[in-house]
């Protein structure tokens, strides 16, 4: 069988780029090691999968080469998104938060299930189980070696899309193949590092964080690239929740980001207030207007909680509010790739042309999705690289002259 392209990995870049191909008239051949595909979308968004971000811009994209995303989002954009489920699948978004849509009827597989019926009514060809162990250059395009049933086998194309992903999540099928494929091509690969993922506290403030473990506060978290105001979590082992996956992704082992426990007051206003109230209370009091209990007497540690607001000295109030406003947070490390929902670096965008997403230097090899030095914040961005991304390469994939194969609806 000839193909058009022949499409790596089974993901939300391999599903959506051969679903596309296939509406336009063109025969992909996907391979996929898992058993099923979309592993990653069946568990996204905790089952729910989060498809999109209706505030998508590339602001909300860390990036080598944020001006890379423009082709890729005013080619695909959320619109097109919001539609092509609907269209396909009469699935319909519902936003939960912060512009995030997910399925109305909260099943991550419902998206899976629009690509399976649009493959097989496009007749594009998916071998599961099937592990990819290299590619190389030949003298019709590629040559694909493939792990099927235990045998290898070798398959060629003109063009070959590498949708393999990213590194987080072993489990789930995540494999270094994309990277390694960029590195023996000699493209340039941005270094990669866990993304949106929880951070460790170790040493003398473990024990301070463990204590806390399970609540919940509602902050803003900040360093000198960005700010994030949303909830954090303590944990055993130190911080999670979705404020502080979004730092992860501005975060370097080594540095520090600041914490403001109390985004929306000003907590030297609310000393002053209750002095002219008489300030009868203790520091302990006051706050505990403001957080839980375990959490104010968590801040014992660092401040007079005991003392009351009307003998509170200058230095103890300016104390106060910097650990409520700029409380710093030096991680030991993060949770690893294991408990990361995304890959940061990836093949460099400068490799690749922004409208094609193929290779400057090797005609017909592709690389879409996660692989790519494009890594979304948490909340839908990432799906949307990857259906972008997909759509892009499915257009450009030459096509064959062969009959038969269009798609009628
Ligand atoms: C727990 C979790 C929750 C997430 N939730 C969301 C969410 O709600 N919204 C959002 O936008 N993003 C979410 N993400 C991120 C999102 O899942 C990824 O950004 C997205 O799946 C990347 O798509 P991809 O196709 O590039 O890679 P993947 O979806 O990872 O697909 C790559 C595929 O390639 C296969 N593969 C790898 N190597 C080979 C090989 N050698 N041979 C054959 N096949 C191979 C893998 O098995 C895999 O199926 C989440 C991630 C995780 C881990």
């Amino acid at each position: 069988m000839e193909y058009d392209a022949i499409i790596i990995g089974g993901g939300a870049c391999g599903l959506m780029c051969a679903a596309q191909a296939g509406l336009v008239g063109k025969k992909t051949l996907l391979l996929e090691k898992n058993d099923k595909l979309g592993a990653k979308i069946l568990i996204s968004g905790g089952g729910r999968c989060n498809y999109t971000n209706l505030h998508t811009s590339i602001e909300n994209f860390v990036t080598h080469n944020p001006q890379f995303l423009h082709s890729a989002f005013s080619a695909w954009s959320v619109q097109d998104t919001i539609d092509f489920f609907a269209t396909y699948g009469a699935i319909h978004g519902e936003e939960k938060t912060l512009g995030q849509l997910f399925p109305a009827s909260n099943k991550a597989k419902d998206i899976v299930a629009v690509f399976t019926k649009l493959m097989y009514q496009t007749s594009q060809d998916v071998w599961l189980n099937t592990d990819v162990k290299s590619v190389q250059k030949s003298a019709s395009g590629y040559l694909v070696s493939v792990e099927k049933g235990g045998e290898r086998q070798q398959l060629t194309s003109q063009s070959v899309v590498i949708a393999s992903g990213g590194l987080p999540v072993a489990k789930l099928g995540a494999s270094d193949f994309a990277l390694r494929i960029a590195r023996k091509f000699d493209l340039s690969v941005i270094e990669t590092a866990p993304a949106l993922v929880p951070l460790t506290i170790t040493g003398k403030d473990a024990a301070w964080y463990a204590a806390l473990a399970g609540n919940t506060i509602y902050c803003k978290v900040y360093n000198d690239k960005i700010s994030f105001t949303e909830n954090i979590l303590f944990t055993h082992w130190g911080l999670s929740g979705p404020a502080i996956l979004q730092i992860s992704s501005y975060w370097s082992p080594g540095e520090t980001f600041t914490i403001d426990l109390l985004p929306d007051a000003s907590m030297d206003s609310i000393i002053k207030v209750e002095r002219n109230q008489g300030g009868k209370r203790t520091v302990g009091q006051l706050l505990q207007t403001f957080f839980t209990r375990k959490m104010t007497d968590a801040f014992a540690k660092y401040l007079p909680v005991d003392v009351k607001i009307a003998s509170l000295g200058k230095n103890d109030a300016r104390l106060i509010c910097d650990t409520i406003h700029k409380f710093k947070v030096k991680p030991a490390g993060d949770k690893g790739y294991d408990k990361a929902e995304v890959m940061r670096g990836g093949i460099s965008t400068t490799e690749l042309q922004p409208k094609t997403l193929e290779s400057k230097k090797h005609a017909g090899l592709y690389f879409g999705g996660e692989a790519v030095d494009v890594t979304g914040w948490l909340g839908g961005y990432n799906f949307q690289w990857a259906w972008a991304s997909a759509y892009l390469i499915a257009q450009s994939i030459p096509r064959e002259d062969r009959q038969g194969t269009c798609y009628t609806g």
